[in-house]
């Protein structure tokens, strides 16, 4: 009896040791075992993570907004030097959840954002990010815009065409003009051919172009085509609302435009 009780503790020794030693590498990480998780008790504090690829994962938030539970991607990306986050969640109660449970599945913390553009879906949850002492990144035009429509400045270190390296990852940031708002970038993973086409980009579900407040309708499908040339090969596209998918999520958003 003795004896089973020993081997029982030292295989249980085991593979707490196991389940400690891969904390880089997320994919061998036995507690990343989902493709999805959930989070949050209402609509204020709820969050989905979706993976897309190995270290790389869409989170979703859910607001009311103009009267529709309207759902709203960012994205989260597992580097070797902590993970970098996409675009905050609507509010801080979902921030401060999204923190909670990227550090229980991905047992690393989010050392890095970057605000795609200054409206309350991308960047609703900075206030969380500051207090908690991150880097949040952004153009000078996001920051700018940010000051002017309430909200804690990101840091303006952006520039409109630039790839910053955080660990292992690239991210390309690119602005490629006026659109769904005057400051929106895209966010391209090369190594992982992921597009995080933001607000610019509908998802094929979209029939219209959505909140048009600060849009420039004239600027917007030229601003699209630039980005398809540039990522003619994305293999994923992530928009801003809404399902992700590949590159006919931009061709479809230009289509929106001829219509
Ligand atoms: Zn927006």
């Amino acid at each position: 009896m003795r004896k089973i009780y020993l081997l029982f503790v030292s295989m249980i020794i085991t593979l707490s040791m196991i389940a400690c030693s891969s904390n880089l590498d997320v994919n061998s990480n036995p507690k990343v075992d989902e493709s999805s998780y959930k989070s949050g008790s209402n609509d204020q504090n709820y969050i989905e993570l979706s993976k897309v690829k190995d270290n790389v994962w869409v989170h979703t938030s859910y607001e009311n907004y103009n009267g529709n539970r309207t759902p709203s991607n960012g994205m989260l990306v597992i580097t070797s030097e902590g993970i970098v986050l996409i675009d905050t969640p609507w509010n801080n109660g979902q921030m401060k959840e999204l923190l909670k449970l990227s550090k229980k599945i991905f047992n690393e913390e989010i050392t890095t954002a970057i605000i795609t553009h200054a409206h309350v879906d991308r960047i609703g949850g900075i206030d969380t990010l500051k207090d908690n002492g991150m880097d949040v990144l952004s153009t000078s035009q996001t920051a700018q815009e940010a000051e002017k429509n309430g909200y804690t400045k990101p840091q303006p270190t952006l520039n409109s065409e630039q790839t910053i390296v955080i660990g292992n990852k690239n991210f390309e940031i690119f602005y490629p003009g006026e659109g769904h708002a005057v400051d929106n970038i895209t966010v391209w993973l090369p190594d992982d051919k992921v597009l995080f086409g933001g607000c610019l980009i509908k998802s094929l579900e979209s029939q219209d172009l959505g909140s048009v407040t600060d849009a420039n309708i004239e600027q917007w499908p030229l601003s699209v085509e630039k980005v398809l040339e540039k990522y003619a090969n994305a293999e994923t596209v992530i928009p801003g609302h809404g399902k992700w998918g590949d590159i006919e999520l931009i061709h479809h958003t230009v289509e929106l435009f001829t219509k």
